[in-house]
């Protein structure tokens, strides 16, 4: 089906955080060089698409079809699933000691549900959401996770939870401020929300190679955590630092909320994206360990995804039910 993609004037557009209408052109291209003009809020420095896609084109793309990701048994299908899979437990290292234990957790646009899998192997009550019904028949079928095919507007208001997750989701919605706003209202007091997403401030190649067609929002640091601070939520632990690819965030939910602008958070963005030139980049000898690293990956991961997916199948069924493994290659270690 086709949709609209926009959602019409971008005059009318409204700062998702701080709700100004002064905005900035920071780009006119995408990565690929597509036309996209990007913008920054001259208030609080959130960078966003001038022109925001409708709802009705985002629920169509990623709730069907048109989300990528379903096709995953691909060749290119089994290197995000591996590539998921060793994420989540890079996050589970990262955080579960800072968690309730075997507390309530919920992970929102769960994707191939590896995260609620490998949380749910370490004793936590590990459930995932996401739109798209064949991801969800995976995760549910084949990794035996605990899914639901729901959009987080569709989750009831009723504080259940003890930790969120939204790893690499909230560069692609219309309003974090509202997804914020939703999570809080899952979340026991107390409870924590762990947050990955692109960071405008890593090093990039180019000006032209910052924005992403699908990425509606792009966040530095203290532009995620005012939005977070909008909703009650208050900053518990940083991981990484301002080189790393991906902003990852703890915040614990306290109720109280503040809508307090930093002023130093705009001038911080456009000198992050001032710092986009070519020749400091590829300078750097993290890019050329990065890129090496990357290529490394790659190539593990060509040849070695395919048989992780069949071993993962293989565990996560034996896991669910040890007196009738799934026939396939005989397990050599633990994926976990
Ligand atoms: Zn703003």
């Amino acid at each position: 089906m086709q949709t609209d993609e926009t959602s019409g004037n971008a005059d009318e557009h409204v700062c998702d955080l701080c709700s100004h209408h002064s905005f900035e052109t920071v780009g006119s291209l995408d990565r690929r060089g597509r036309p996209l003009e990007t913008v920054i809020c001259t208030n609080c420095g959130l960078v966003s698409h001038a022109t925001l896609p409708s709802e009705e084109y985002l629920r169509t793309r990623f709730s069907g079809e048109a989300n990528q990701l379903s096709a995953w048994n691909t060749p290119a299908g089994c290197r995000r699933i591996m590539r998921a899979w060793q994420n989540a437990i890079r996050i589970r290292g990262q955080i579960s000691l800072l968690l309730p234990q075997g507390g309530r957790l919920l992970d929102v646009g769960t994707g191939y549900g590896c995260a609620p899998k490998v949380f749910q192997k370490a004793g936590f009550q590990a459930e995932g959401i996401d739109p798209c019904s064949s991801l969800m028949s995976f995760s549910r079928d084949l990794l035996k996770a605990s899914v639901t095919d729901r959009w987080l507007s569709e989750m009831p208001a009723q504080r259940t939870y003890d930790v969120v997750l939204l790893i690499h989701v909230l560069q692609y919605l219309r309003s974090p401020s509202q997804t914020f706003q939703q999570i809080s209202s899952l979340l026991h007091p107390g409870g924590m929300l762990y947050i990955e997403c692109p960071n405008l401030q890593a090093p990039f190649a180019r000006r032209t190679r910052l924005f992403h067609r699908e990425h509606i929002h792009s966040f530095v640091p203290s532009t995620l955590i005012m939005l977070a601070q909008q909703s009650g939520f208050t900053l518990r632990r940083r991981f990484g630092d301002d080189q790393d690819n991906s902003l990852q965030m703890l915040f614990q939910y306290s109720t109280i909320k503040s809508t307090h602008v930093y002023s130093e958070s705009y001038p911080a963005a456009m000198e992050a994206l001032g710092k986009a030139g070519l020749l400091p980049y590829h300078l750097r000898w993290r890019y050329l360990f990065n890129r090496f690293r990357k290529l490394q990956r790659f190539t593990t991961e060509r040849i070695a995804s395919g048989r992780f997916v069949r071993q993962l199948i293989e565990e996560c069924h034996s896991d669910d039910n040890c007196c009738s493994p799934l026939p396939g290659p005989s397990r050599t270690r633990p994926l976990v």
